[in-house]
């Protein structure tokens, strides 16, 4: 089934460390933008079925509660969403009320995704974000209170100046909430970030790598405790709370993105809207064609994108199944440089299916630079 995602391109401040598509909010406008997202919506309609809608930004929770339920209810009316349809809405803890978020309720919103990053007011500051972590535990509080029963929680590890100690005290912090999925990424510092230069300019420095890869795998074990299932490399989720729209993703499915800059694939046709928000609003405008670079996936990308989101994955790859749909005999393929990995314990293979355990996530990117021609 298809997956729906909206982008939403505007923040109340930009972070220091983010490389996202988005801009600094203008009420008038985010107004122009909504109006041509429900255009560009009803037009791109055929009815099909979609079963996931995922509101991600920038930050949606900008958006009035009105506003999400207009787009949601575009939605509806262009394709056959299932009454369980997962609905998520990426949201910042600062930008949340209780009436605002019972507004995104009623609006259809069945899950709220939290960008808190950090349980700590230091590490919060200097990646210069606007929440402080007790306005995360209240507006995490708020959502509970306002009903929302499937909550997911963000962190990053890896920050500056942060120690393994003070990550595991942000793990715990998450642990005392019982969100009902997390996801905890490792901060990458893209060459121009503006954090680079608070990072020379305060003289901080983020720990060695060992410290990085014991983060990850003590966090992740913190969590496993904690009764967690981890079933990709960054996310874990109480068990029947998976993201389904992100699994789409990983799983080779078909999603339909909305709104500037945003992606779509389906029917081995994949294709990127345009990225700057006002030339996307004149587009539709104009009546003319938001997506650019329309291209149709060739059999090799398709297969090499498989081979990596597979891997990402707990589960791993069935290799059977991935002969049967893209006629590819991965171990045939790629056994023979595989195999240093298989035997060094960071790559399992037992004749059927090919999977990483925990430490050879670590090592993803190497691992996976075997599938790239
Ligand atoms: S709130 Fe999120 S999208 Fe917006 S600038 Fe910060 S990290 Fe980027």
């Amino acid at each position: 089934m298809l997956g729906l995602y909206v982008h939403v391109p505007f923040c109340s401040a930009i972070c220091n460390y983010c490389n996202f598509n988005r801009g600094l909010f203008d009420a008038g406008l985010k107004e122009r933008y909504v109006a041509a997202l429900l255009t560009e919506i009803r037009q791109a309609a055929d009815g099909s079925p979609a079963d996931t809608i995922f509101f991600g930004g920038g930050t949606p929770s900008l958006l009035e509660p009105s506003e999400v339920a207009a787009v949601v209810g575009a939605c509806r009316q262009s394709w056959s969403l299932t009454p369980d349809a997962e609905i998520t809405l990426e949201a910042n803890p600062e930008t949340v009320t209780a009436e605002r978020l019972a507004g995104f309720r009623a609006a259809g919103i069945n899950r709220l995704s939290y960008g808190v990053q950090s349980f700590r007011d230091d590490e919060l500051g200097r990646l210069s974000r606007l929440h402080s972590a007790a306005r995360a535990v209240e507006a995490f509080g708020m959502a509970r209170a306002a009903g929302f029963d499937n909550i997911s929680l963000d962190l990053m590890m890896w920050l500056p100046q942060q120690t393994v100690a003070q990550w595991l005290e942000s793990v715990e912090a998450l642990i005392a909430l019982a969100p009902d999925h997390a996801s905890m990424y490792l901060l990458e510092l893209y060459p121009n970030a503006p954090l680079r230069d608070a990072m020379a300019r305060g003289q901080w420095s983020v720990a060695p790598e060992d410290d990085a890869a014991e983060m990850y795998l003590s966090g992740l074990d913190r969590m496993d405790k904690a009764g967690y299932v981890q079933y990709e490399i960054s996310n874990v989720a109480r068990p029947g709370r998976q993201s389904r729209h992100n699994l789409k993703y990983w799983t080779d499915g078909e999603w339909l993105g909305y709104g500037s800059g945003a992606h779509s694939t389906r029917a081995g046709t994949r294709w990127k809207n345009i990225s700057a928000t006002e030339e996307y609003i004149s587009a539709v405008a104009a009546g003319g064609r938001v997506a650019t670079e329309r291209r149709p996936l060739s059999a090799e990308e398709r297969v090499e994108e498989a081979l990596f989101t597979g891997l990402r994955l707990n589960a791993g790859l069935d290799l059977p199944d991935v002969k049967a749909r893209y006629g590819v005999d991965v171990w045939g393929r790629y056994g023979e440089e595989l195999q240093p990995f298989v035997d060094q314990g960071v790559l399992v293979y037992d004749g059927r299916s090919l999977r990483l355990p925990r430490a050879g996530m670590l090592l993803a990117h190497e691992i996976m630079a075997v599938f790239i021609g």
